[in-house]
Formats: C-alpha cells, structure tokens, sequence
C-alpha cells in the first residue's frame, strides 16, 4: 500500500535543531507530494486531535530554522502511557488517514512508538468493534509505519555519533565555562560547574575536554577510589602549585561514587572549600543549556536526518520494523529503533548494576578514548618517562593561514608527547621558523589555557619551503635532534610536508616521520572530510548571516553575501543549507550567465507575490567576472522597484574567535592520534609519513604519498569531495513553496 500521509511530532525534552528537522521532513515530503501534518504538543496533540493535529504547507516551516525548541511544541503525556490514550490517538491518526509517523524525541518516545506500532492493529480492531472507525478504514490503514529521529542534548542514544540538539548545548557549555574560567583565573578561584547528563557523561565529558577542565565527575566511570575527594583536592593544589590561576571542576547531573552513591554537588564543594582552604563558587548551568539558537551543525543534523526520515517512510515495505535515523561517521544510516533503543538502556542499566566497564564499553571507542586523553590532559604534571625509555624529539608546527583549533591541537599533541615520556619541541612560524632556528621546548604549562584560544599561538607561515630552506630545515632538524614532526594546518602544511619527503634522498636528515593535521577553515584538504576549523568559520557565518536577515524585516531585499573557502564551496554550501539561502555559488559549479537570468526570474516572480527577502550565498572564488558587485549590481538594476540588492563580504570575520566545541574535540583526537604515529614509526629505519583526518568510517590515515593522487593541485581542494551530495537537497529544501504563486506574507527561508 502506497503512503499518503505523515504525522510528524516532536516529544520528550526539545532539543535545538528539532525545527531544522520538521522543515526538512514538510518540505521533502511535500515535494514528493506526500501530505504532512504537525501533530503539536507531542503524544498529548495525538490524544487531544481537533487542531492540534494540522496539515502543514511550504510556508509554514518558513523562518524557523534558526529559532531553538521547537515551533510544534512538545510534552510529556502520562495518558499515552495508558491503552485508552492509545486507541484516542489511532482514532485521531485514522480519522486523518496519517498512516506514518515521524517521531522526534528521546529514548521514551521512541519507545511509545514502538509500542504503539504494536498495538495498532489491535488499537484499530477495537476503534472498528466500537463503531469508531469503519471496518474498511480499519483494513485500509492496517499498518502503522515509524521513523524516529533523536532529539535529545544529552547524546545518549547508541546507534547514532550525534543526537540533534547535542553540540548547541556544548557550544553552551563551553561559552559559560570559557567566561567562568576568564573570571576564576582572575581572582585563582575554584569553580564546580554541573551540566545535564543524568545517565550519560557525554556533555561533562567533551566540555571538559573543550575548555581544559581540571576534574570531571560523569556517571559511567566513577572515580575509582574512595577517598577521591582527597585525590581531586590533591590534583587542584597540584596545579595550581604548577601554575593554573583557575580550577574547574565539571560534574554532571547523574555523577556518583563507585559504590553507586549520587554525589551531591555540595558535597564536592565543601570537599574543595576544607582540601583547598578558599571558597568555592557553584554553578548550575541548568537550562540555558538546551535553549538558544541551534548551531550550524545541529541545523544541518536536523535538516539531512529530517529528509532521509521521508525518504525512510516512502521506501519502507508494508509492516516494518521502526527504524532510527542516525549519523555514523559523518554519513547519515539507518538502523533499527528498538535495538539502538534497548541498547542505550542497558548503558543505564548497566550503571544502576556499578558495572561501569560494562558502560563504558556500551558507550563506545571514541567515547573512552576521549575519557583516556582528558584523564592525560588534565594532569598537573606529565608522567615520568619509564626508565630506560627512549625519549624522541617531537617538533610541532603550524603552517598556513590561523584555523581555530590549532592552539586545542599543540597543547593536545604537547601534553600527550610528554605524557609518554618524550620530549616536545615547539615551531614558532612554521617552515620559517623551522628554516630560521625559532624552535624551542615546550613543558606542560606552556600550554596551559590553550584549549579554549582562537589564533595561532606557535605563529604560522604561509611560506612552503624551497631550494635553500631545504639545507637549513635539514640542518635543524640534525641540529635539535628532531625525531618526528607534527604539521597542523592547511594546504601550506600538506605541501610542505610533501616536499620534505620527497627530497629525502638528497637531505637524509628528512628521513623521519611525518604527519599533517588537516586545519583550515576553507575544508580544502585530502583525506578529511572535515578540518579543523572549518566548523569555527561555518558558526561564524550563520551567526552573521542570522543577522543580516533579521534587519532586513522591514524592507523586501535581497542580500548577496559573499563567503570564504578558495576554490572550496564547503562553506558556501553549508551555511546556505543552514541558513536556507535559496541560492548558493560554487567554484565547483561555476556560474552562467543563464543561471543569474534564472536566478533573476524567480527573484521577480517571489518578490512580486510577497516575498520579503532573498538570500544568495556565493564563495569568494565561485566566479571571477561575475563577482560580488557585478552580480549585486545586476539583480538591483533588474529588480528596479521590487526589491534592492545589499551585497556583504563577510571577510576575516570567518577565521577569527573562539574555536567552537566540535573543533576543539576533534583537534584534540587527531593530535593524539598523530602523537601515537609518530612514536610509531619513529622506530622504523624508513619511517613513513601520513596525513589524518575524518572520514566516513572515523579517524584514518593516509599515506603522504597519495597526496597527489587525492589533490586538485590546480585548485587546491580533495578531487572528490563529499558534500557535493547535499546540493540537492539543499536546492530543495529552499526552493519558493507553491505558495509563493499566490500572495504571502511569509518569509521565504
Ligand atoms: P524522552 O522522549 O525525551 O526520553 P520521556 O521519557 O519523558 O522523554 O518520554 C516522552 C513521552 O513519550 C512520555 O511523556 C510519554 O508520552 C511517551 N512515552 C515514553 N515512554 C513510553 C512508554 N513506555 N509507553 C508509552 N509512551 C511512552
């Protein structure tokens, strides 16, 4: 049986990014033709019927992609918990022929719609018993089909990397513990910062590893010792006699000692005001926590795993298993709902039993890996090298243009280095430096309060080393006894790094390991699908570009804004798809004269059935002829008095600030991961060289010597790149609704 209608409800705790996700499901839908309904105020709008359950059209989701919540309201409902309250909602679903639902929600709704799928055809039988709903409506709509979404900050869902709504709360997180740090290091004060998380550690965690936190308390993995309050009064002394004006220590919500015991925040602080002997400042961040505009990530999470939700219902055979919609790896997948379900619980399960291995095996490799690296990074002091060990030499640079990041990344790679008993070597300028002799060592406090800095402390270069650089590279590198070299940034970087290699043969003091950290906010490098930095300038965008539509509400305009990336639309694509531009140019594409007249033809048309705003995005290179001024100078000239044309280059703006949470969580796992290579294949006699990154399948490595073969040399961008594969939906989803045919007032988005 064909579908023909979906429900579609947000339920539970909202989460920001949930309002991308519904315009994402309307929209496809409607464009396949599929008819749409909202069901507001989750299960209890389902009960309830009347209006709460209403069609959805184009328009309706229009400008509510930067808006945090979520516009269809949503509740906690005991009734649908009940059968009665069941069979009221089949009735109101029945009586709509919605056969389909969308479910946006944690753990507990999606385990109601599970049960609901269950029951619906009995739920049906007895509406038809009752004389509710006709016998034939009660065969036609015999089957009930589900695609659940997970809304839900707290990342706890097994199945998915990411939950919609869970990196705005970090970006939350971090703003307020990055201003409470400014603040404690002002006066040397301790601070306790709780954060959500009842059973899972997720937020305290990748906060902690964010903004360089002193302790972190999650549920999963309890200190392991009983007089621990002894221990974490012992490592703040320690680090402040090492030289932290500030102390924070993060816990969240759901923490408790190993016995199973909830621990109390006041009882942390009295611990810290007796051990430390100076007060002690407590702050619940609480709410603010889910609220606030959703981030750039959290607007495309919601949008992509809203569109392949629909695609989810319209392929799904007759009577199938629910499935959840997840992101693994940067690709969004399926998997079936009630087994990601089942399996998140027996991580609670599993912490109500104190089998804390158990959870945090349930929780996933990188999720104990990252608790392995912030356990190293937030020592006060490194370990003793083991006696007998051999201590390398590890160099770091940073070469190209500054990507927020970097600085999360030398402190990571430093700290790990002399965590593992070696010794680390610090580049000021990159290859400049490297030729030039500004190579210093680098101890654990000289990176202290790294983490959260924008910039480039070490200092970059853009210089890519030549002719004479090579002697005096190769003369250092004898000189410091360099042992392995660790090259954050973009093409500069990778270019670099390549050239090195391959004049080993002349300059055998090049013969060592080497490995290139992809940080550059353009995302223009091979072998990662994703550089460090790129999500820092993607945020910076969509904050502006939020603003830039917003004072423009009175007057009917159409904006050109003009974005950064060289020859790589990364940026371009990604804000407009978190912006909904209705028009994004690429290099990658170039741009038609026929293109613009087109474009020009469906500003009129929009403008003239009350369209109020247009939105155009272009990357800075997507044409040379048809720039910013010339494009904006066309479309205010054709559109005489309809509308007028501001263009905005948004410029350095997009390099600058503070690196955002996933940036710095990433810079941190590639460094650790570049620090263990090197360590690696410093023992070899022929060491290779790589280039890291992320990828489909997580963390991978390549070969130096397939740069080349990965690089469009000309253009300075990955041969293939990913993201090409979201221009449509991008296109779709900002296409003029049919509505616009006719007079509306609402804003295109
Ligand atoms: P979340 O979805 O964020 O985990 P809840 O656990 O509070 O939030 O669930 C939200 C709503 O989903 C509940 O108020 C209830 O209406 C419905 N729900 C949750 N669990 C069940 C269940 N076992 N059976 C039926 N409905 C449920």
């Amino acid at each position: 049986m064909s579908v023909k209608r979906i429900g579609v409800l947000t339920s539970g705790g909202d989460a920001p990014g949930m309002n991308a996700a519904l315009r994402a499901i309307v929209r496809t839908a409607l464009n396949r033709n599929v008819e749409v309904y909202a069901i507001c105020e989750g299960y209890q709008g389902m009960i309830d019927g009347g209006d709460r359950i209403r069609p959805m059209t184009w328009d309706s989701v229009g400008g509510i992609l930067h808006r945090g919540g979520t516009v269809i309201g949503t509740a906690r409902c005991d009734a649908f918990r009940t059968h009665e309250g069941r069979r009221l909602a089949a009735a109101n679903l029945v009586e709509r022929g919605i056969d389909s639902l969308i479910i946006i929600g944690g753990d507990g709704s999606l385990t109601g719609a599970n049960i609901f799928r269950q029951e619906w055809a009995g739920l049906l039988g007895e509406l038809a018993e009752m004389g509710k709903i006709s016998r034939e409506a009660a065969e036609q709509y015999a089957h009930l089909t589900i695609v659940g979404l997970v809304g839900s900050i707290d990342n706890d869902m097994h199945g998915t990397d990411m939950t919609i709504g869970t990196d705005t709360a970090l970006h939350r997180i971090t703003e307020a513990i990055d201003a409470i740090s400014s603040t404690a290091a002002s006066h040397q004060r301790t601070f306790l910062v709780k954060v959500m998380g009842r059973h899972c550690g997720y937020l305290a965690l990748m906060s902690a590893l964010a903004t360089g936190a002193d302790w972190v308390l999650i549920p999963e993995s309890p200190p392991d010792l009983d007089n621990w309050k002894e221990k974490m009064v012992a490592d703040l002394k320690a680090g402040r006699k090492a030289g932290r004006r500030d102390s924070i220590v993060i816990m969240a919500e759901g923490a408790r000692d190993r016995h199973g015991n909830p621990i109390e925040s006041a009882e942390v602080v009295k611990a810290l005001e007796e051990g430390l002997g100076e007060e002690v400042r407590e702050t619940v961040l609480g709410h603010v926590q889910r609220g606030g505009t959703p981030s750039a990530f959290d607007r495309n999470l919601g949008t992509l795993m809203g569109c392949d939700a629909v695609e989810a219902i319209l392929s799904a055979p007759p009577d199938t298993e629910p499935q959840l919609v997840c992101l693994r790896g940067n690709r969004i997948v399926r998997a079936p709902l009630m087994e990601c379900v089942q399996k998140s619980q027996a991580i609670g399960e599993a912490i109500k039993a104190r089998d804390y291995e158990r959870a945090m095996d349930l929780r996933g490799r990188s999720f104990k890996e990252a608790f392995r690296t912030l356990r190293t990074l937030l020592r006060s002091l490194p370990h003793e090298p083991a006696p007998g060990q051999r201590r390398l030499r590890l160099a770091v640079l940073n070469a190209g243009a500054p990507a927020p990041g970097m600085n999360t990344a030398v402190r990571a790679a430093v700290r790990i280095g002399l965590d593992k008993g070696h010794i680390m070597l610090g580049v000021a300028n990159g290859f400049e430096g490297l030729a030039n002799r500004q190579i210093k060592e680098m101890d654990w406090m000289s990176v202290n309060g790294w983490a959260p800095m924008g910039g480039a402390e070490l200092g970059t270069s853009r210089r890519v080393p030549t002719g004479r650089d090579f002697y005096a590279i190769a003369r250092n590198i004898e000189e410091y006894k360099i042992d392995g070299l660790l090259l954050i940034g973009g093409w500069t970087a990778y270019q670099g790094a390549y050239q090195l290699y391959c004049e080993r043969e002349n300059f055998p003091a090049f013969n060592i390991p080497m490995i290139c950290l992809p940080a550059s906010i353009n995302n223009n490098l091979p072998g990662s699908e994703l550089a460090i930095g790129a999500d820092t300038a993607l945020n910076n965008i969509v904050w502006a570009v939020d603003r830039i539509k917003q004072s423009a509400i009175a007057q009917r305009r159409c904006f050109v804004v003009e974005v950064m990336g060289r020859y790589c639309g990364y940026l371009a694509l990604m804000s407009g798809l978190a912006t909904g531009a209705e028009r994004v140019y690429l290099h990658e594409e170039g741009v038609r004269l026929r293109d613009l007249q087109n474009d020009l033809d469906k500003l009129v048309t929009g403008f003239k059935h009350g369209k109020r705003l247009g939105l155009m995005i272009r990357n800075e290179n997507c044409s040379t002829i048809y720039n910013s001024a010339f494009m904006s100078a066309l479309f205010e000239e054709e559109g005489s008095d309809l509308f007028d044309v501001r263009q905005t280059i948004l410029g350095h703006v997009q390099q600058g600030g503070d690196p955002s949470p996933f940036d710095r969580i990433q810079s941190t796992r590639l460094a650790a991961r570049c620090i263990d290579f090197l360590i690696e294949k410093a023992q070899d006699e022929y060491p290779g060289s790589a280039f890291i990154g992320l990828e489909a399948g997580g963390i991978q490595l390549h070969d130096l010597e397939e740069l080349p073969r990965l690089m469009d040399e000309e253009h300075q961008r990955p041969k293939k790149q990913w993201w090409l594969d979201l221009r449509p939906i991008a296109r779709v989803l900002a296409q003029p609704g049919p509505e616009h045919q006719t007079e509306s007032e609402v804003l295109l988005d």
